[in-house]
């Protein structure tokens, strides 16, 4: 196994450096997460639980009826990375110390985050610290650090390692993807030798934080209203170690168990064991190519480390890195992010899903302040289950978040055959989304027709007949309706019949002319935005031209057909298909991280494999090389899920039909081969896919269709063409 190591050697000198590493070095457990702070020159060096918010005002300068007025925003807990050296009893000044060397890598295959750096001060006293970091799998409650922090001379060394919950968010005034007030929302509930008792503003969410440090070098642990430290003196080196324990009151966690004074070895071996599983199924190889197999890895850990453990939780656009988007959930899960757990880790995919269960009265009452008179309508952006987005057009108008739930509950059904799940929550969501559609679309002449909406290109506001959210619906109609039939799950005969009526004259918008798919009604009606003599300092478009400027052209933020038409191809003539990538490719900005991957999808789809190739390598690195400029609020979930998108179902063309696997691999010129691991319907397959060869080796005997050809594939050991 190749090794799974990030590393940096440069010492990050501008904040926005520090900020990028901060987000690239953050680690994370799907429970809770803490930035990659270098501990004693920090930026933000904030630390997030999964599902903890606050709730804040949502104003607005002109409040139509139904506008939210409150949204959920992820909440800043604490500090926990506190770190100040002395030496003789003076504070070292590490902004004005040299960096002699300087060193910071994630090994992936440990799950740990290294770092060492050594100073010279001011005095000419040269200090190194070697720091490791871990967020436990095996104990989703518990961050484990340790240090040795050494002197060259024998002058008297202090080092006093703190936590603090007097932390606020982060913000950023010109940018609408972030925050936009400073907020301190921890109040302080009390403390005790080890514990700091806080709660969060408004939403009363309480959180305890436990600490202990243990060291053979003497100590001393002291207190003040919000903060626990430990003071350690020594001549020439000090070495501890640091387990914080953190816990919240929506989650019946008996934390006791966890166990706080767990030694830093135990706890490494046992995550070193936790991924080796993790990458026996995850890992994705590509001869030839490291460091896009080195993106594409990074990526997937980083699912890993965002994925909530529980369905109190879900998997936030920036994960547990950063506070960009306010932590909020997107449609972004289920279509780019869930696949990768469907087909390597149901469990995780089931919980996700339990989520937006959870949420299913919540969504109700979405509906119903959107006028809805029956079904349900997931909120565009949320953590609690709230709606918050404050502008509808770009927001709740994407109706489609209720397809991409309904696409993820139908992929995880054909890939588990979790018929216990589809009975108790999988049929009663699916059918209530429909029905949903059924109240926001109307008959018109012969035609079911769906008007104001916007699809997944922002750059085209609430429009009529959506070809995305139209083929969505038709999709969802027609496994609603195969489903309750296949499950034996009863739904009335005339709301049956209705359903399928609009199943079979759901209006899918197209040019027979030019033989394309139109993206709505009046999408090529418009003129086109001259991309090419747009200068490179407009873009991202939106935060340049007003979105009235951006409606009235011809020019996408993102794949809208053309991501249609990657899920739902059964519904197209190829020729549309083709025609449709080529006319979206040419008005498509890729201004959203979710772009890039869904045209390399397409294209290997076409068989362009150069294309799709180059489409695939910006995605694998956009984070590792910050590719989008803003990779310091925190990484971009969307796009690493993505990536997993285009190996699997784009070159290697794997197609989850009803009742079957297909795949249509392609090899890319420059690889070698490539290789991954699925899991269906409980049987391990791994894929290897070679210039003229597919070898597929399952540990049952399965069949398959290759190249539309259907194989028997014997369990355990096959090698098939
Ligand atoms: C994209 C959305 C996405 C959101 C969060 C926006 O820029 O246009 O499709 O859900 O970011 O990642």
């Amino acid at each position: 196994m190749n090794k799974l190591i990030i590393e940096k050697n440069i010492f990050p000198t501008t904040v926005e450096e520090k900020k990028i590493y901060e987000t690239l070095f953050h680690v994370a457990n799907g429970y809770m997460g803490t930035r990659g702070s270098i501990e004693e020159i920090p930026v933000h060096p904030g630390t997030y639980i999964n599902g903890v918010y606050d709730v804040i005002n949502l104003e607005h300068a002109e409040p139509l009826f139904g506008f939210p007025t409150k949204k959920d925003t992820i909440v800043n807990i604490c500090n926990l990375q506190g770190l100040k050296v002395y030496v003789e009893n003076l504070e070292v000044d590490f902004n004005n110390c040299t960096v002699l060397d300087f060193k910071q890598y994630l090994d992936m295959e440990k799950g740990i985050l290294y770092r060492n750096t050594i100073y010279k001060d001011l005095n000419n006293n040269e200090i190194t610290i070697k720091a490791q970091r871990l967020a436990s799998f095996t104990h989703p409650n518990l961050f484990h650090f340790s240090y040795v922090i050494s002197l060259n001379n024998k002058k008297s060394l202090k080092v006093e390692s703190f936590i603090t919950t007097k932390v606020s968010n982060y913000f950023k005034e010109n940018d609408p993807r972030a925050n936009h007030k400073k907020l301190a929302p921890i109040i302080m509930k009390g403390y005790s030798d080890n514990t700091l008792f806080s709660e969060i503003e408004n939403s009363k969410i309480q959180i305890q934080i436990k600490v202990n440090h243990t060291s053979s070098n003497k100590k001393q642990v002291s207190h003040t209203e919000n903060s626990i430290s430990c003071t350690f003196e020594n001549k020439r080196q000090i070495e501890f170690e640091k387990n914080i324990i953190i816990s919240d009151s929506i989650r019946n966690i008996d934390v006791d168990s966890t166990p706080l004074f767990l030694n830093g070895e135990v706890l490494k071996k046992e995550q070193a064991d936790y991924l080796k599983k993790f990458w026996e199924i995850s890992k994705i190889t590509i001869g030839n190519d490291e460091q896009l197999e080195k993106g594409l890895n990074y990526n997937l850990f980083q699912l890993e480390q965002s994925r909530s453990i529980d369905s109190f939780g879900h998997l936030g656009a920036k994960g547990l890195s950063g506070e960009g988007y306010e932590g909020h959930y997107f449609w972004d899960t289920e279509m780019y992010c869930q696949p990768f757990f469907t087909l390597t880790n149901p469990k995780i995919s089931k919980s996700l899903l339990l989520y937006r269960y959870n949420m299913m009265g919540k969504a109700k009452e979405n509906a119903k302040r959107l006028g809805h008179k029956q079904g349900v309508l997931f909120p565009w952006r949320t953590i609690s289950g709230r709606e918050c987005s404050g502008y509808f057009p770009a927001g709740t108008a994407q109706y489609h978040i209720n397809c991409a739930i309904a696409y993820a509950i139908i992929m995880y059904y054909r890939t588990t055959d979790d018929k216990d799940f589809m009975i108790k929550y999988g049929l009663e969501m699916l059918l209530e989304i429909c029905r949903l559609f059924m109240d926001l679309g109307n008959f018109y002449e012969d035609k079911f027709e769906i008007h104001e909406v916007t699809g997944p290109d922002e750059y085209t506001a609430l429009v009529s007949n959506n070809y995305y959210t139209n083929v969505s619906v038709k999709f969802d109609l027609e496994n609603l309706i195969q489903l309750s039939e296949e499950l034996s799950f009863t739904i009335d005969l005339q709301e049956l019949n209705t359903f399928q009526k609009a199943y079979n004259s759901i209006y899918l918008p197209v040019s027979e002319k030019l033989k394309l798919c139109l993206q709505d009604d009046s999408f090529i009606e418009k003129p086109i935005w001259d991309l090419e003599n747009t200068p490179e300092e407009d873009f991202p478009l939106l935060l340049h031209h007003h979105p009235l400027e951006l409606y009235r052209y011809q020019v996408c933020k993102q794949p809208d057909v053309v991501l249609a038409n990657c899920l739902y191809p059964q519904y197209q003539e190829a020729e549309y298909i083709n025609n449709s990538y080529e006319y979206y490719k040419k008005i498509t900005t890729h201004d959203s991280s979710l772009s890039p991957t869904v045209f390399s999808i397409a294209a290997a789809r076409l068989n362009k494999k150069k294309e799709a190739l180059d489409f695939f390598g910006n995605s694998a690195l956009l984070d590792l090389d910050n590719l989008k400029k803003n990779t310091a609020d925190g990484i971009h979930t969307a796009n690493m899920g993505g990536c997993y998108l285009a190996i699997i179902f784009g070159f290697a063309g794997l197609a989850i039909k009803k009742h079957q696997l297909s795949i249509n691999p392609i090899l890319p010129e420059t690889w070698s081969h490539y290789s991954f691991t699925i899991i269906y319907k409980g049987s391990k397959i791994k894929f290897d896919i070679k210039k003229d060869k597919t070898n597929i080796v399952c540990d049952k005997d399965i069949e398959i269709l290759i190249n539309n050809k259907l194989e028997t594939i014997k369990g355990n050991k096959s090698d098939k063409k």
